[in-house]
């Protein structure tokens, strides 16, 4: 408190007009308002939607104040009772709607925006280069990460936090291996080191990996080949198309790091009580192999990229909840937001 406020206060000469003059150059909470308004401050809607392969995450909300001498931010910058913003980051950052009064805060809703980026490669000086995605299977990614990521629930967006969520399209003329973040799998195998693993394939033919921590920073990136997105003369997909992109990108989201403990676990044990003889969505014995693979099969049937024509049937939320409802329920809780 101000020596000169405590003096007019102890003279009974305070007046309203002092009052706000103290507020708003940041006097102490008790002199201003009520002691309940930042209380009665609340966020009564804030939402959070769209996201980095949409252009940006927007961020719409609605306050009420406690009291008139409250001032809000958002990220930092003066904001409204009714605002919104849209935020872009290069490394995933959570953003805070804040009231303040006097000195005292309070956080009345956070969100976060992921950080994503979808590459193509250029093949230049013998070697392939990696440039911002802009071609058609570019735009067909980023309408299967944008439909993923714009469902997550917050702790998984804030499992990315610092980190930027990487999309590269192999060329349909190269391989897996000639991109530099799988350049070190060249010359093993899929099911190297890997229990219980079906479908052993060189890493060079495959035509997408999950999520990948690029050593040394803050990239996770994840591949997908180009005829696997949008149909190409002369080489045709493995898959139908979108199927692996959707596949490969939900690996991140019950990958180790990105997901507690807990929950990876409880999705083992959804697994392991199936049992081998239970339907599985698609390729029985692939998407039951490991608990990766349950996980991102699932994602797939959720969002009904179907692998194949002849389980379209199966690639949808309505047959999982007739016949796996445990997983879907897994499911839910990472994509609630669809
Ligand atoms: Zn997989």
């Amino acid at each position: 408190m101000s020596r000169r406020l405590t003096k007019l206060m102890a003279t009974g000469a305070i007046s309203a007009a002092l009052l706000g003059a103290v507020a708003a150059s940041g006097g102490p909470a008790s002199a201003v308002g009520s002691p309940t308004c930042l209380y009665n401050t609340k966020a009564t809607s804030f939402t959070v939607s769209d996201g980095p392969f949409s252009g940006g995450t927007d961020f719409v909300w609605n306050v009420v104040k406690g009291c008139p001498e409250v001032a809000l931010t958002f990220a930092g910058s003066a904001a409204k009772t009714s605002g919104s913003a849209s935020r872009n980051p290069v490394a995933t950052t959570e953003y805070k709607l804040v009231a303040t009064v006097g000195s005292s805060s309070k956080v009345l809703a956070s969100g976060t925006a992921l950080a994503g980026k979808v590459f193509d490669y250029v093949y230049s000086n013998g070697r392939w280069v990696k440039v911002q995605g802009t071609g058609t299977d570019a735009a067909a990614a980023s309408a299967i990460a944008g439909k993923i990521s714009s469902a997550l629930a917050e702790p998984s967006k804030k499992a990315l936090l610092g980190k930027v969520l990487e999309v590269h399209i192999i060329p349909s003329s190269a391989k897996l291996t000639d991109l530099a973040p799988w350049k070190y799998l060249e010359g093993t195998g899929t099911c190297d080191n890997k229990p219980g693993c079906v479908e052993d394939r060189d890493w060079s033919i495959v035509r997408g990996i999950g999520a990948t921590v690029v050593p040394g920073t803050n990239q996770v990136a994840m591949a997908a080949a180009s005829e696997e997105l949008v149909a190409t003369p002369g080489k045709p997909s493995t898959h139908k198309l979108g199927h692996i992109m959707a596949h490969e990108f939900s690996h991140v989201f019950l990958q180790k790091g990105f997901v507690s403990d807990a929950f990876r676990k409880s999705v083992e044990t959804v697994l392991a009580q199936r049992g081998p003889s239970a339907d599985y969505v698609g390729y029985d014995a692939y998407t039951r192999s490991s608990v990766d693979e349950y996980w991102a099969e699932g994602s797939a049937a959720l969002f009904a990229y179907s692998y194949d024509a002849k389980f379209d049937h199966e690639y949808k939320e309505s047959w999982l909840a007739a016949n796996d409802p445990a997983l879907l329920a897994k499911l839910n809780a990472v994509y609630p937001n669809r």
